[in-house]
């Protein structure tokens, strides 16, 4: 398919949920890795989208800013993500969801709190708010809290010793089910997309199932190109994407600053997929362009 050679990165995050970056910081940052356009997909969240469209305006920064969220939801007991993108943010029905989302993280921050200090781990649920800002609660933010008082030497080892599935501060996750996320999506004028296929852990038989599942809910597009992938990786991907008819998606999952993940850093997506993109309007007006 001809489409424009922009340079898309469909999946971030920012100080509204567990990133690192203000959303003023994110734009500019994602301006200067040459991404054209860009898509904030806070957890649980559109509170970034407003300063992010602002800096962009004010600085006339030559950067597309798609409005988008990532929804945590509960299939089988565990925690899959629903990215919805070209979301109006304003959406009743959407904001609802991420209301009761929100109210509910504050529930599991307690109960997380009670685990840690159940361990001696003290004040973790004040420490996580004060991390949070204001916006939602996340592990990551628990994450840092166990960091900092030296307990566990990175991130990932304070959710392989603590915070991850089946470790002693973990809790069932009590989200939404991804049909409540789709349909909210869906009701908010935007598409949904399965984040991150490949980071469940599932065996290649659920993640079959789950989706079979998410297209028969209505899920319109998988994420086939992320960071840190192998090329059998992305073509596995792009397979499943053609098999059950799913629009493609690419993206960073831009948390912070690091080695190896960086906005716009994926690779490009194989040619047999159809890109989610293909039909947003401005990539219909180039096409109608590079036609005359
Ligand atoms: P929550 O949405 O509160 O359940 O927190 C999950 C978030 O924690 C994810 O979106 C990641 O950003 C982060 N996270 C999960 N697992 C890890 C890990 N092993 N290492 C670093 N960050 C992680
Ligand atoms: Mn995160
Ligand atoms: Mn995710
Ligand atoms: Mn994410």
């Amino acid at each position: 398919m001809e489409l424009s050679t922009r340079r898309y990165d469909l999946h971030s995050h920012t100080t509204a949920s567990d990133g690192m970056l203000l959303p003023a910081e994110l734009v500019k940052r994602a301006v200067d890795n040459c991404v054209d356009v860009l898509a904030i997909t806070d957890h649980d969240s559109t509170a970034g989208l407003e300063e992010a469209r602002n800096t962009i305006s004010q600085d006339k920064l030559p950067l597309i800013l798609i409005n988008g969220v990532e929804i945590s939801t509960v299939w089988k007991n565990q925690g899959i993500h629903i990215v919805g993108l070209n979301i109006d943010p304003n959406h009743d029905h959407l904001q609802q969801l991420l209301r009761k989302q929100t109210e509910y993280r504050r529930e599991r921050a307690q109960e997380i709190a009670a685990k840690l200090a159940g361990l001696g781990i003290v004040d973790s649920y004040q420490k996580a708010e004060q991390y949070a800002q204001g916006e939602i609660v996340s592990r990551a933010h628990f994450a840092r809290y166990l960091v900092d008082l030296g307990i566990v030497k990175d991130i990932n080892k304070a959710f392989k010793r603590y915070l991850g599935k089946g470790k002693p501060a973990y809790i069932s996750p009590r989200w939404c089910s991804i049909t409540e996320a789709v349909e909210a999506i869906h009701a908010a004028g935007g598409v949904a997309v399965l984040a991150h296929p490949t980071r469940y852990d599932l065996t290649a038989t659920k993640l079959r199932k789950l989706l079979d599942e998410f297209k028969q809910i209505g899920g319109d597009a998988i994420e086939v190109s992320q960071s840190r992938q192998s090329r059998d990786e992305l073509y596995m991907l792009a397979k499943y994407a053609l098999q059950y008819e799913f629009l493609a998606s690419q993206g960073s999952d831009f948390h912070s600053i690091g080695q190896y993940v960086d906005l716009g850093k994926v690779e490009p997506l194989t040619e047999n997929v159809t890109p989610i993109w293909y039909n947003w309007s401005y990539e219909r007006d180039s096409i109608r362009i590079e036609d005359t």
